[in-house]
């Protein structure tokens, strides 16, 4: 399903299109490609909110396929192994982001479904070094939502403190927060949940949610950590308000509303805002191997891949409990 020009999804901008097939390179691979998730990044990506530096592009970050090519320098021994491709493409490896531990903040970073083409496709050539084995007891379908939605709600959950356990708050209630809920309270935390919807709040108390109720509600005591999954900036700001001394809050979207203005008392006490942007591929390999020791399970409901327009647009009205997987 091919992006030829950016638009609002309503008007079907994903097309069906017969594109060469694709041959790996020195240090690729090819994935026949058998489920793909949908993130709302594909969204932004597709109505052009994340610009795409090429047109035309496939879009869809969250690949499950199996290897049936392999370029140059690379283990013919990986031709019918199962691997995912996540939203990571490839860093430059030089840069002192790189060369630190955070390759997720590359200025050279290349996405999937944005600068190459991605999984809402029969093949996916990708780079062997940024795949991923995945483990055995989840299907393809089941596992396509741990590739991104699970990844960056476990580096959203880190970067906010929750791994360490206390009482965390969840705002917006999609396919990441369903993944991150079953790690914090793997972790020891107690989760409240904050979302207008009412089949989230009841897929939130059915993982194991102690409190759940609208962004504007007090909840019963103040939260020590936050993530925010919902795009509206002004829910950043509802989480600093219900935060306590020293707690974060960790924003996940790669884009979001503009926040509103706060007086500088919601800070003070060392409590912080922050962004997560993308996911260390060693973030992946955690989050892979706790979601099989926990083990994590993944609501997900498939639909053809020629449903990608529709599948999007499910996810800009927020009407998906869980995720979305495609299958070619
Ligand atoms: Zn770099
Ligand atoms: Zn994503």
């Amino acid at each position: 399903m091919v992006l030829e020009a950016p638009a609002p999804v309503e008007s079907r901008p994903l097309a069906m299109r017969d594109l060469d097939e694709p041959n790996p390179g020195p240090g690729q691979l090819r994935l026949r490609v058998t489920a793909c998730g949908v993130c709302r990044t594909d969204l932004h990506t597709v109505e052009g909110e994340l610009v795409p530096p090429r047109l035309p592009v496939v879009p869809g970050h969250q690949i499950v396929g199996v290897v049936d090519e392999v370029g140059e320098g690379v283990a013919p021994g990986l031709v019918g192994t199962r691997a995912g491709v996540a939203w990571m493409a490839a860093t430059c490896d030089a840069c002192p982001f790189c060369r630190s531990g955070r390759e997720n903040l590359c200025p050279e970073a290349r996405f999937t479904g944005l600068h190459v083409n991605g999984g809402y496709a029969k093949l996916a050539v990708t780079r062997a070094d940024f795949t991923y084995p995945l483990p055995a007891g989840f299907s393809d379908e089941q596992a396509a939502p741990l590739l991104c939605a699970g990844v960056i709600g476990y580096r959203a959950l880190r970067l906010a403190g929750a791994l360490a356990g206390g009482r965390l708050g969840i705002f917006g209630f999609g396919a990441s927060a369903h993944v991150a809920i079953q790690v914090a309270r793997h972790a020891g935390c107690e989760v409240l949940v904050f979302t207008r919807a009412e089949r989230h709040r009841e897929h939130a108390l059915s993982l194991g949610a102690t409190w759940v109720g609208s962004p504007s509600d007090r909840p019963p005591a103040a939260l020590d950590h936050a993530v925010v999954f919902s795009p509206a900036g002004e829910q950043a700001v509802e989480a600093l308000q219900r935060l306590a001394r020293g707690g974060t809050v960790a924003c996940a979207g790669v884009t979001m509303s503009d926040l509103p203005g706060f007086p500088y008392s919601l800070i003070y006490h060392e409590r912080a805002v922050r962004s997560v942007a993308n996911a260390t591929r060693g973030d992946a390999r955690e989050l892979l191997e706790l979601a099989a020791r926990i083990p994590i399970t993944t609501s997900v409901e498939v639909l053809p891949l020629t449903e990608a327009n529709d599948a999007l647009a499910r996810v800009k009205h927020s009407r998906v409990t869980g995720a979305l997987v495609l299958r070619p």
